[in-house]
């Protein structure tokens, strides 16, 4: 697969809705393939999840959280107990039916399948960036230098590592800190280091806003159109239509909102927010060249981002426009204070929705429901990771090119639907 080929003559109107990472991915994809592209994006705020994610590319993160492990280790982590999944009384409605579909999904067989789906997308993951910033003239946007593991404690420290020793992790690999990455990581953390590793074959995004500045410049340029507005999506006659708007092709790439939509088709797409929380404070004190700290003994990651630093954490499963909970806020203060780590507040608060279905797999393909229809959302806690390989393998659907990589498992007819199916 190419990455944004050359401009050629206007073939389709393509309708996109939903200007996420995944989305403008896509958009600037099908653009830069000659397409006449139209994306509709109803925020102006850039606050979905693709601008305040921890800027992870996590290609080690191969087993989809729908697992036995995960399940054993639930009670164990959350919130009210001092670690970071919670599932509130308020949500139930909403984590209830989702997490009895994600048993379902653990059984080992569909864990192994699942496991083996997203290793392939994985492993394109990172080649996929690096075709993407070089496409638009911005490498500096990607950092391909690893991140770092560590803990507090000798127990959780033989634990984790014994842990990461016996996880697939694909194309990434990771060593033991050397004496010299450990005094690194001792320069923003008073913390005790019982153990850390490095990991390398990952990357991080060095700025979500300039990212979004420059995904949607390109777009532009390649002959794109961004309208901020809120798109519906109805079925006309086995078509799928964007009302007021003329369309060959649509893509639903509206992340946690893209239940609804596809919906409206027939599909059915058991779609959860897991929201997670931010707080970002000034980097005067941060080494620019220090890759991602993942402190796992608190689930949280700390990235520096252009001259501020975030502290990102927590899975918390409910309706996606309830209000935050600053429980959550506070608590990243209190991990922030208590590793002593050089972030200088005040601190900027943000919280957002990772698009999850059930079986912890993204939903990718072409509807076969309305034969010019196309999605890509659901991407969880992997959606940076994937958008540029996402965005290719969307681009040569609806191009009709030939599939390298085995497409059956993010099939969303895995749920089922209502009515025919052609
Ligand atoms: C705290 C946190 C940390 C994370 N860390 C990482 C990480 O390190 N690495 C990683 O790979 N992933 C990470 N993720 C996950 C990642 O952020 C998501 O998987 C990804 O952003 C999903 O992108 P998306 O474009 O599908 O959806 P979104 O980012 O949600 O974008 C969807 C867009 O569609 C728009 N939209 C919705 N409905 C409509 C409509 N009807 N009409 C018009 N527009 C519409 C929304 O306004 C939104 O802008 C993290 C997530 C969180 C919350």
């Amino acid at each position: 697969m190419n990455c944004c080929g050359a401009i050629g003559d206007i073939r389709l109107k393509i309708t996109v809705i939903g200007g996420g990472v995944v989305g403008l991915c896509c958009s600037l994809h099908l653009a830069r393939s000659g397409h006449a592209v139209t994306l509709l994006e109803q925020s102006v705020r850039r606050d979905a999840a693709s601008w305040g994610n921890a800027g992870h590319v996590a290609t080690e993160q191969l087993a989809p959280l729908a697992s036995v492990a995960t399940l054993r280790s639930a009670a164990g982590r959350l919130f009210v107990r001092g670690g970071a999944l919670d599932l509130p009384l308020a949500g139930t409605g909403t984590w209830l039916p989702f997490v009895l579909r994600m048993i379902a999904a653990s059984r080992p067989a569909r864990f192994e399948k699942g496991r083996r789906a997203l290793g392939t997308l994985l492993a394109e993951a990172l080649p996929a960036w690096q075709r993407l910033v070089a496409a638009i003239g911005a490498p500096g946007l990607l950092s391909d230098s690893g991140h770092y593991v560590m803990w507090e404690s000798a127990a959780t420290a033989a634990a984790g590592r014994a842990a990461w020793a016996a996880a697939d992790t694909g194309t990434a690999r990771f060593a033991e800190a050397t004496a010299e990455q450990r005094a690194e990581l001792a320069k923003v953390t008073t913390a005790p280091i019982a153990g850390a590793i490095c990991f390398s074959g990952t990357a991080q995004i060095t700025d979500l806003d300039a990212l979004a500045i420059a995904l949607s410049d390109s777009f532009r340029a390649a002959g794109g159109t961004i309208l901020p507005r809120e798109a519906g999506l109805v079925l006309e006659d086995g078509w799928a239509v964007v009302p007021g708007l003329e369309s060959d092709r649509v893509l639903v790439t509206a992340g946690v909102r893209s239940g609804p939509l596809v919906e409206a088709i027939g599909h059915r797409a058991p779609i959860v927010a897991e929201r997670g929380y931010h707080i970002r404070g000034t980097a005067r004190r941060w080494p620019s060249d220090l890759p991602p700290i993942v402190f796992e003994d608190r689930s949280m990651i700390v990235t520096r981002f252009a001259d501020q630093v975030q502290a990102a954490s927590f899975v918390e499963i409910h309706a996606t426009d309830a209000p935050p909970d600053p429980r959550k806020w506070e608590r990243l203060e209190r991990h922030v204070r208590e590793l002593g780590l050089a972030i200088d507040g005040p601190f900027t608060r943000w919280m957002g929705s990772r698009p999850t279905l059930p079986d912890y797999l993204p939903a990718i393909g072409r509807s076969r429901r309305a034969d010019n229809l196309f999605y890509a959302f659901g991407h969880q806690h992997l959606g940076l990771t994937l958008a540029p390989i996402t965005a290719e393998i969307i681009a040569a659907m609806v191009d009709e090119t030939p599939e390298r990589i085995d497409m059956a498992p993010f099939d969303l007819e895995r749920f089922g639907g209502k009515g025919g199916k052609r």
